[in-house]
């Protein structure tokens, strides 16, 4: 699909703030791409992708999922869900093809274990892009981004978890996996 037509469907499946927050993650994770090596293409269109059903009730969500597996857990929030919603909806309205941009959306929001360089990109950008809200430790975070993808997927996992318990939510098994994979291992 070409770019203005994507752009397109996009302003109106979204509100204002989070189209203004997509192109954000879009630019953060073509910078980011180049600065690691990754391909600058497949990051910015999972970027500009990745909260393409950000906007619609739950319900919808769900249907959107239904054949992508998807936990009783995610099925009660937004949060969870419209990330795998968005990799289904990528696909099959805006024709991604790409595994590679496709499981960057799907996992932006929860991270897991092992994940790739371009997951890693999409799920950092999307906590730092220039139009976020300032939190405790952004500008630590924004620093490590550009030079320590690891280091910057624990201290953005710690920072999750903590926005998740002062919630009173509970952590998805997912994220606690990420959590494990991206502790830092003691030296020697
Ligand atoms: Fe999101
Ligand atoms: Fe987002």
């Amino acid at each position: 699909m070409k770019r203005e037509k994507m752009e397109y469907k996009l302003k109106k499946a979204l509100d204002h703030q989070r189209y203004e927050h997509t192109l954000g993650v879009e630019e953060t994770a073509r910078a980011m791409a180049r600065v690691f090596g990754e391909d600058e293409e497949k990051a910015a269109l999972a970027g500009l992708l990745h909260d393409c059903a950000k906007c619609m009730p739950l319900s919808q969500m769900v249907k959107a999922a239904k054949h992508a597996g998807v936990d009783e857990m995610m099925k009660e929030s937004k949060a969870l869900m419209h990330a795998v919603a968005g990799m289904c909806l990528a696909q099959e309205i805006y024709g991604v093809e790409d595994e590679a941009v496709l499981s960057a959306i799907r996992w932006h929001t929860t991270g897991r274990a092992d994940m790739t360089r371009l997951e890693k990109i999409i799920y950092l950008a999307d906590m730092i892009e220039p139009n976020r809200k300032p939190f405790p430790g952004l500008d630590v975070l924004r620093s490590l981004c550009m030079t320590d993808l690891d280091g910057a997927m624990h201290a953005a996992l710690r920072m999750s978890l903590e926005h998740v318990r002062t919630q009173g939510k509970t952590l998805h098994p997912d994220t606690l996996a990420a959590l494990n994979a991206y502790e830092p291992q003691p030296e020697g």
